[in-house]
């Protein structure tokens, strides 16, 4: 049972227990009810609906290649989490969410008939003509495979992390910011993400103090200097993170000095007994699953490409934040995307 809109409305069908997204009209392309995903060989997989991800289905599509995305999540991957995007051009220049600007990238993808899986994929066999992709419930196959399953927070990497995680650990303000109204918070490193979301929870927080680990933040300038007039940002220079700690909920948290090597602990205020720690010190791959597949990746997980996006592997194209590259911004990762669905259709007809 699902329900039924206008032509144009997104059509929910649900299936049994799988994909119960399909889409329908312009807005969304589900695929098809009792469609056997298993038999079909698509002509251009992209693994991972961000950025990178739906400009390479946009382009796919547009080429009037069968094309699936298949994602696991929220669309959007980093962008989901993200309050304030200023530097996409085109985008609605006052300034801009990452769902809404993703939402858009979403709907132009699919008005070219991109259809769209909701799934984990587990397995990946990337060698041969036919690539195959399996999850738990399906098998998917295609002559071309664009991945683009971008990037995750970095663990702060102190004692203590783990277990506070979601009892006071966050990695996403947009999540969690709203659980911290009125109460301290710290947020952990100095690039553009810790700086812009660090500004983001001063709306709700009482006070906001970035700890990072020099005493010159890497952040882009102009967002330094929104930060700097910011009266509710607080600085912690030449610190790191020690330990979190506290009685089931983060309440104290142990900080060093790396230039004297001085530990300082700071304890919650008695009114509030706890306080929040995000953390925003870069990005780790999501590419587990090619270990072992043949795909090559650096030391870290990275995939190298070459400029057009070919991997090591033939038909096997990466694109976003997987790459080892080195500006990752929603607009590189978008044309990195258009690049590799252009190059999949390169392939395909080189096949033929
Ligand atoms: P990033 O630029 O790699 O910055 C990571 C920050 O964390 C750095 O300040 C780094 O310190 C610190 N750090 C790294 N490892 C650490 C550790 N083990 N302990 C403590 N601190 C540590 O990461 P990001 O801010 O997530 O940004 C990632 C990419 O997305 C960048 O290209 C960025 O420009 C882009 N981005 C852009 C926007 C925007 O334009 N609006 C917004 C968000 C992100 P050091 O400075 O000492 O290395």
């Amino acid at each position: 049972p699902g329900a039924m809109g206008e032509p144009g409305e997104i059509y929910i069908i649900s299936g049994k227990g799988e994909n119960v997204f399909k889409y329908h009209g312009n807005i969304c392309n589900f695929i098809k009810k009792g469609e056997n995903v298993m038999s079909k060989v698509y002509d251009v997989i992209v693994l991972g609906a961000g950025p990178a991800g739906l400009a390479a289905g946009l382009y796919a599509g547009r080429s009037r290649l069968s094309t699936l995305v298949i994602e696991k999540g929220k669309d959007g991957g980093q962008i989901a989490i993200t309050d304030d995007i200023e530097n996409y051009p085109g985008q609605i220049v006052e300034g801009e969410s990452g769902p809404s600007l993703i939402a858009r990238m979403t709907q132009q993808c699919e008005k070219f008939g991109v259809e769209r899986a909701s799934d984990v994929i587990n397995e990946v066999h990337l060698d041969g003509d036919i690539k195959v992709l399996k999850s738990a419930k399906a098998e998917y196959q295609s002559k071309t495979v664009i991945i683009a399953t971008g990037a995750f927070a970095r663990p702060i990497g102190c004692k203590g992390e783990k277990e506070f995680m979601g009892k006071g650990v966050s990695y996403c303000a947009t999540c969690d910011a709203n659980f911290f109204e009125d109460f301290e918070v710290y947020v952990v490193g100095g690039g553009d993400s810790a700086v812009e979301e660090a500004m983001y929870l001063t709306k709700f927080a009482r006070k906001v103090t970035i700890i990072h680990r020099r005493d010159e933040l890497r952040a882009a300038k102009s967002i330094q200097e929104k930060a700097f007039k910011n009266e509710k940002l607080h600085f912690m220079w030449d610190t790191v993170v020690e330990e979190v700690g506290g009685d089931g909920i983060l309440s104290e948290m142990t900080v060093k000095n790396v230039k004297t090597g001085e530990l300082t602990k700071i304890v919650a205020d008695e009114d509030d007994g706890m306080f929040g720690v995000f953390g925003f010190i870069g990005t780790l791959p999501n590419s587990k699953i090619y270990e072992g597949t043949g795909l090559e990746m650096d030391e870290r997980g990275y995939i190298p490409t070459d400029a057009d996006m070919h991997t090591n592997i033939p038909g096997v194209f990466a694109a976003g934040d997987i790459r080892v590259k080195s500006l990752r911004q929603v607009v590189t990762a978008a044309a990195d995307g258009a690049i590799a669905a252009t190059q999949a259709e390169k392939y395909i007809n080189e096949l033929k």
